[in-house]
C-alpha cells in the first residue's frame, strides 16, 4: 500500500496497478498457477483468461485477439518489431525514426548503424513535432526496412501524427512501427483504420503490472520472430506465458476502455492554470495543441529540477525530471536537447503526468506545494524571480 499521503504524478514513469487488474490476476497467483499450454484440464482455466485478456487488449486498440502478441514489455515489443523488419528484408539496410523517440528504439537502432546501416534520424522542432515534408523525403520504398516513430512521447506528451506518417509509409510498401507505450489508455487509437502494421504496448504504464507487454502486429502483415523456442503466441514470441501479468493486462484494458469518473486533462488543466497564475517565470514545453491530456511538462526560472524535486518529495509529492531513465543523471534529456530548450531552461524542467487515480484536490494540492517550493528554491538560492511567461492554450 503506498504512503495515504503521497500525491503520485509521476504516472509516465509508471502506474500503480488498477484494484480490477490485482482482483482478476490473484487467482492465477494463487490456486491457478497452471502453464496455460498444457492439456489438462486444469490448465484450461488459464489459457482461457489469456484469451479473455488478449480480447480485452484488443478491444481498446482496436484490433483482432490474434493480433495481440504478449510480450514482456514496451522494450521487449519494440525489439521484436525491429529484429522482424530487418529479418525480413535482408537486402533492405535503411531505417528511419526520430531524435526524440525512447532508447527502447534509439539503442537497437544505434546497434544496426554500427553493424553498416543507414539510419535517418529525424529532427524536431522547438516544440517536438518532426517535419512531415522532411520525413517523406527520406523514406527510400525498396531501402527501407522499416520506419520507427513513437506515438507520444514520454517526457513532454507530444503526440505525433501516427496514421498519417504510417500511410504514407504503408504506399512506399515500407514497414511501419509505433512505440505507443504512452498513447495506449491516454488517447483513442483505433488500429483496424490505421497502416500501422507494429505497435508497442507496456502494461505497467497503464494500470497493469510491470513485466508483461504487448507487440500489436497486423494480421496483414508478415512478422519473423527473434525470440524462438516453445512456439507459444502462435510461434510469435516463444516462452512460457506470465499468466497472471497477462491477466492483468487485460483487466486492465477493459477498466480504461470505461468511463473515467474525473477528466485526467480536467486535472492537468486545472493544475497547470494554477502554477501558471502563482509561480513567476513558468514555461510550459511542447506543443500544447498535440501533447498527451495527462502531462505536463514545465521549466522554472532560476531552479534547479534536482532541488525541486527534494523540496516536492518533502512534501509528499512524487513526480520526475525529464524522464525517470534520466534521473540521477545531471545532464538534461536527449529530448530537452532536441527541442534546443537550453541547457538551464532543461535542467530546471519537471515533468507532471496525472492519471484517473489522481483527484481535482490533488491537482490543486500538488500546485500549491510546487509554489512553495520554487519560492523556497528561489529564497535559498538568492535568485530573483524572472518574468512571467504568457501560455494560451491553442
Ligand atoms: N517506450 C516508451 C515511450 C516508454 O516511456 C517506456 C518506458 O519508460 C518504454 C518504451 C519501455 O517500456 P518497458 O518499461 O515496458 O520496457
Amino acid at each position: 500500500m503506498a504512503d495515504p499521503d503521497l500525491i503520485y504524478l509521476d504516472h509516465n514513469a509508471t502506474t500503480p496497478l488498477a484494484p480490477e487488474a490485482w482482483e482478476a490476476m490473484r487467482p492465477f497467483l494463487t490456486e491457478n498457477w497452471a502453464n496455460p499450454s498444457s492439456g489438462y484440464r486444469f490448465a484450461r482455466r488459464a489459457r482461457e483468461a489469456v484469451q479473455l485478456a488478449r480480447s480485452q487488449v484488443a478491444a481498446l486498440i482496436g484490433a483482432e485477439a490474434d493480433e495481440i502478441v504478449f510480450t514482456s514489455g514496451g522494450t521487449e515489443s519494440s525489439h521484436a518489431a525491429i529484429h522482424s523488419a530487418i529479418a525480413l528484408h535482408p537486402d533492405r539496410r535503411h531505417l528511419v525514426t526520430c531524435t526524440t523517440e525512447h532508447d527502447a528504439t534509439l539503442r537497437p537502432y544505434d546497434e544496426f548503424a554500427a553493424r553498416g546501416y543507414d539510419v535517418s534520424i529525424l529532427p524536431v522542432d522547438a516544440e517536438g513535432r518532426i517535419d512531415m515534408a522532411a520525413y517523406e523525403a527520406v523514406l527510400r520504398p525498396g531501402q527501407t526496412a522499416l520506419v520507427s516513430l513513437m506515438w507520444a512521447n514520454n517526457e513532454t506528451g507530444l503526440i505525433h501524427p501516427i496514421d498519417q506518417a504510417a500511410a504514407m509509409a504503408h504506399e512506399r510498401g515500407i514497414l511501419f512501427h509505433t512505440d505507443a507505450v504512452q498513447a495506449v489508455g491516454k488517447v483513442p487509437i483505433d488500429f483496424s483504420q490505421s497502416r500501422v502494421h507494429y505497435a508497442s504496448m507496456s502494461g505497467h504504464k497503464l494500470h497493469a503490472p510491470k513485466g508483461v507487454g504487448v507487440l500489436y502486429v497486423k494480421n496483414t502483415a508478415r512478422f519473423q520472430a527473434s525470440q524462438l523456442g516453445g512456439g507459444q503466441e502462435a510461434g510469435r514470441r516463444s516462452g512460457t506465458e506470465n499468466t497472471a501479468g497477462i491477466v492483468g493486462m487485460g483487466a486492465a484494458a477493459a477498466w480504461l476502455a470505461r468511463a473515467a469518473k474525473e477528466s485526467v486533462g480536467a486535472m492537468r488543466d486545472a493544475f497547470e492554470s494554477r502554477v501558471l497564475a502563482e509561480i513567476s517565470g513558468v514555461t510550459v514545453n511542447g506543443d500544447l495543441a498535440h501533447r498527451l491530456s495527462n502531462t505536463s511538462h514545465l521549466s522554472f526560472d532560476q531552479c534547479d529540477a534536482a532541488g525541486l524535486l527534494i523540496l516536492l518529495d518533502e512534501a509528499g509529492v512524487a513526480c520526475s525530471a525529464g524522464s525517470a531513465c534520466m534521473t540521477g543523471k545531471q545532464r538534461p534529456s536527449h529530448v530537452q536537447l532536441a527541442m534546443g530548450i537550453p541547457e538551464a531552461r532543461a535542467k530546471s524542467s519537471l515533468r507532471i503526468s496525472f492519471s484517473r487515480l489522481n483527484t481535482m484536490e490533488e491537482a490543486v494540492a500538488a500546485a500549491d506545494a510546487l509554489r512553495k517550493a520554487v519560492e523556497k528554491l528561489r529564497r535559498v538560492q538568492g535568485a530573483g524571480v524572472g518574468p512571467v511567461v504568457v501560455y494560451s492554450p491553442r
